[in-house]
């Protein structure tokens, strides 16, 4: 039974740990009530609180709690002893307060000190189980008891795990740097991908003048020389002119085409030419005859 108590309160206690801060030596607030009832039962807080949480404890009470059992007389004598060697939480209350009310002002509502309480006061239990993150312990027929968490702690709780899943805020517009880094950089590949594709603008150094390919053009009047050398229109001479033209076109391969035509045009007109008036000469001569 008392494993399986502690192993309940173990778990109670990492959800103080976990969602709540809780860290060793855990601090417990003490009042007359519950000092009384250790007395009773001859309980050893120093030995007893720590077992309960499997941990070291840092044990505390208040002046008022004190002053409380001081004024309760001889039957509070011992707990009032044990309350004057306990460390005093300054809870700055003059005149003294009841416990209840000045437990209450030390937790405030948020219990941002992080102290568990001890008390047999149920009243003063359930306020204090409005206030989320707040241990609470009790005697119940000689054992002390670690309270289960109270639904406003377990909610509170529940609500400190949702916040830790989030990213927090500088986490945030880490994120969202992020996001805007990568969709500027998204846009500039895209442009640059639009960039690419567009026609490279042609390079000056390789802009020349591409020059005519006339080689076989070339040929073809050269092989076409042969027929013209042939032909009675043309005489041998001015076949060798034609052919010596040609050789010499033949060499400048730079010429362009046109220069060709015009070349092998010249040389066949001059010759036609020349053929005709060689022919009125011949006329003249046999009619003078
Ligand atoms: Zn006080």
């Amino acid at each position: 039974m008392r494993v399986k108590r502690q192993k309940q309160q173990k778990k109670i206690m990492a959800v103080y740990t976990n969602s709540f801060q809780f860290r060793e030596p855990f601090q417990v607030l003490v009042d007359g009530t519950f000092l009384n009832a250790a007395n009773l039962m001859n309980s050893n807080l120093e030995e007893s609180i720590p077992r309960i949480f499997a941990a070291q404890v840092k044990l505390m009470t208040t002046n008022c709690v004190h002053v409380e059992l001081k004024t309760l007389g001889y039957h509070y004598k011992v707990p009032a002893s044990i309350a004057a060697s306990m460390e005093k939480r300054k809870c700055n209350h003059y005149p003294p307060k009841s416990p209840a009310e000045c437990f209450q002002g030390i937790l405030g509502e948020e219990n941002k000190f992080r102290y568990c309480v001890a008390t047999q006061d149920k009243n003063l239990r359930s306020i204090l189980r409005k206030i989320p993150g707040t241990p609470l312990i009790y005697i119940n027929k000689s054992v002390m008891i670690l309270e289960p968490t109270s639904p406003a702690t377990t909610k509170r709780a529940e609500e400190l795990e949702l916040e830790k899943s989030k990213p927090l805020s500088h986490e945030k517009i880490l994120v969202l740097k992020k996001a805007e880094l990568q969709q500027k950089e998204s846009e500039s590949n895209l442009a640059f991908n639009n960039k690419k594709k567009k026609p490279a603008a042609p390079n000056p150094l390789s802009c020349k003048k591409k020059k005519p390919k006339i080689v076989p053009k070339l040929v073809a009047k050269l092989e076409a020389a042969p027929l013209i050398k042939e032909s009675d229109t043309v005489s041998k001479v001015k076949s060798q002119d034609l052919e010596k033209t040609l050789t010499s076109l033949k060499r400048k391969k730079d010429v362009n085409l046109s220069e060709i035509d015009e070349s092998i045009n010249d040389v066949m007109s001059t010759s036609i030419k020349k053929k005709r008036k060689r022919r009125k000469s011949n006329k003249k001569l046999q009619s003078t005859d």
